[in-house]
């Protein structure tokens, strides 16, 4: 049997963090306020994309779970905090050998945890991720849940990331999960997590905190409220830079580089951002001298190619790891003699689709004596990826 405090019944739970907040706070507290003040705020209103990811970590978390089997589910709507808590204090007062979702609240924190499995006299905390690796942010996440537990009087002596990993192969899922110890790394996090929580509280109780913008708007993720913060960006701002990073654009605006206008010959970039300077400051479309020659290169009749791929992270078709790019759709448009002819195809169904659309190109592009992409390296790796008996082989510029 193992008693939790939250056994003893809790009288009314109206946490001012859970776990989700707690991070958020450690991105920006004032995003954290605006999510706690106006939590119908339309910035934080769900779209379909969100709802694909929800439906995913769904589906990944039951996956999750069947690898540590015979366990309980606090199957309890998620809005109710106190029953939930209840039913994991239950669980556990049962010898249950794991609790999946299991609820605690301590020191004003709500965490939920993804798989608490019973291992000798005490716990394994799981969390579990869709992705390929541990991930830095997702220390805090575990520490704070560590925090949670063994506040609520748990013996939880190690905390796991369950990840997807990479070498699983579709059509055996046995290895879809590796799970990796992260408890030494947890060691600063977890006696920061008291500290910053209680700081967390202390500011949503006051006024809007003043928080100046910077890398962490946009660094692991994208904050919601960008542009309540950020003001309008002017004409060829720095960020619009060919493949500039977010940390860079700070840096620049920082040492007061706004446009591409303003960056000074030192600091000119390389390759087609150059180019892209070069025609902003100078207001001029930028012809190379070697355009011709490279355009005079292509053999026709030339066939321009574009894919749409999907990459699931449950493997879905056989060979496929987490992730796998598959190639779905594509648009093809063929200049011959006669004119520009149009090719197109897309997968219909879950089905495997690689063998028609391998079928389906090679007939749109038989024509083509040269194949051009934008991101050619991209397509060319779709065509490679794709099972030996479907694929074709043309030489793509
Ligand atoms: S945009 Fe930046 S400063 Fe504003 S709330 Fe978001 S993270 Fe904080």
């Amino acid at each position: 049997m193992t008693r939790t405090r939250a056994s003893h019944g809790i009288a009314r739970l109206s946490p001012s963090l859970s776990k989700s907040r707690y991070i958020s706070g450690l991105k920006c507290p004032k995003m954290l306020w605006w999510m706690v003040h106006e939590p119908n705020a339309p910035e934080l209103q769900g779209d379909d994309g969100l709802q694909v990811m929800f439906a995913r970590g769904h589906r990944i978390g039951e996956l999750a779970r069947a690898r540590v089997p015979g366990g309980i589910l606090v199957d309890v709507p998620h809005h109710e905090l106190e029953k939930r808590v209840a039913a994991t204090a239950k669980a556990l007062a049962e010898g249950a050998r794991a609790v999946y979702e299991a609820s605690f609240f301590e020191d004003g924190i709500f965490v939920s945890v993804d798989i608490l499995e019973r291992q000798g006299g005490g716990f394994v905390l799981i969390e579990v991720k869709s992705t390929l690796d541990v991930k830095d942010e997702h220390l805090p996440d575990v520490a704070v849940q560590l925090h949670v537990v063994r506040r609520a009087g748990l013996s939880a002596r190690r905390a796991e990331v369950m990840h997807l990993n990479r070498k699983c192969r579709h059509p055996d899922l046995s290895n879809l999960f590796v799970r990796e110890n992260v408890t030494p790394q947890l060691r600063t996090e977890l006696r920061a997590v008291a500290g910053r929580a209680a700081s967390m509280m202390e500011a949503l109780a006051g006024p809007l905190p003043k928080v100046s913008i910077g890398p962490h708007c946009t660094t692991p993720y994208e904050c919601p409220f960008l542009e309540r913060c950020w003001p309008p960006l002017p004409d060829y701002h720095v960020s619009t830079l060919y493949r500039i990073r977010s940390k860079r654009v700070a840096e620049l605006v920082e040492d007061g580089i706004e446009t591409l206008q303003d960056l000074p010959p030192k600091l000119t970039p390389v390759g087609p951002a150059r180019r892209q300077v070069r025609s902003v400051k100078t207001g001029k479309v930028v012809v190379e001298r070697g355009l011709r020659r490279a355009l005079a290169a292509l053999k026709p009749p030339l066939a321009f190619l574009d894919f749409e791929t999907v990459n699931p992270a449950i493997p879905a078709w056989p060979g496929c790891g987490p992730y796998a790019q598959v190639p779905v759709q594509f648009s093809c448009h063929v200049l011959t003699p006669g004119g520009l002819e149009h090719h197109g195809w897309l997968a219909d169904g879950a089905a495997d689709p690689r063998e028609d659309f391998a079928r389906a190109l090679v007939s749109a592009c038989a024509k083509a004596k040269t194949i051009v992409a934008y991101n050619a390296p991209f397509e060319r790796l779709c065509v490679d990826a794709l099972p030996r008996r479907h694929s074709t082989r043309r030489r793509a510029a």
